[in-house]
């Protein structure tokens, strides 16, 4: 493990009672880095990303940009630009897709206008569709704007959970898309991700997890190549 990381997870465990969702858990992201951390349902993907953003006690360590995640509230850290879309996506409803947006700009610096400029061209379909109600819209479209919404806090960090859940192959594309340009921007990425062909496409490092337990890790390269892998998350 190194100090430099943006995020230096050092093993970390989380319980919920006498359930153990995660133990032993070494990691470490680098500025600008992309990982992937993958696992099929229960592995604790979600539990790890809640408690990089601040959601969950934990033993053992998570630094963001060198200070301990423990002490600081999800509010303190989305400040200092750790932003977290969950896999629920948690819109407003009720409101418009442009004040969705609106909402995430939390950071204090943020010209409101100019993020939505940003997001408005890495998702035109959101463009479209400023005013309408954004439980209207459809699954692939919420994801956007879910995405959307983290992108408008100027995240240095972006913890991006399940973003394919549910989604039609031709709408992951345009979600493939975009968390490409995102990485062009020079954001560091952390995916949980169920889709392990998906994963295995973006990111620059891979984590599997089973059982709370990290059990691979390698390149996209590496772990295509793992029997393992292949036969259990690749179909052969
Ligand atoms: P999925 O993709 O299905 O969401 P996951 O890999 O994200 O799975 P987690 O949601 O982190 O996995 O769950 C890991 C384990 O922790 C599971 O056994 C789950 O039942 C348990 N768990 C998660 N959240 C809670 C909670 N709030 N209270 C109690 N147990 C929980």
């Amino acid at each position: 493990t190194t100090g430099d990381g943006i995020l230096t997870v050092e093993d970390c465990a989380v319980s919920y009672g006498k359930v153990t969702a995660l133990r032993g858990i070494d990691l470490t992201v680098g500025e600008g880095e992309f990982v992937a951390v993958i696992g099929p349902n229960g592995a604790g993907k979600s539990t790890l990303c809640n408690t990089v953003s601040g959601f969950r006690d934990y033993t053992g360590s998570v630094q963001y940009h060198g200070t301990e995640v423990g002490g600081q509230s999800p509010r303190d850290l989305v400040q200092r630009g750790l932003v977290h879309c969950t896999e629920s996506r948690d819109l407003f409803g009720y409101m418009s897709v442009e004040d969705n947006l609106t909402l995430g700009a939390y950071r204090a610096n943020t010209n409101t206008k100019e993020r939505l400029r940003f997001v408005y061209d890495l998702f035109p379909a959101l463009e479209d569709r400023t005013s309408q109600l954004a439980r209207t819209m459809s699954g692939g479209e919420q994801q956007m704007l879910a995405i959307g919404r983290a992108l408008m806090g100027d995240p240095d960090l972006l913890v991006l959970d399940e973003p394919t859940l549910g989604l039609a192959p031709v709408i992951l594309d345009d979600i493939s898309e975009g968390i490409e340009q995102i990485r062009e921007e020079g954001v560091t990425i952390l995916l949980a991700e169920q889709n392990v062909t998906f994963a295995l496409r973006h990111a620059d490092r891979i984590v599997l997890l089973e059982n709370g337990e990290v059990v691979r890790r390698g390149s996209p390269e590496e772990l295509r190549e793992d029997d393992y892998i292949r036969e259990s998350y690749l179909g052969g």
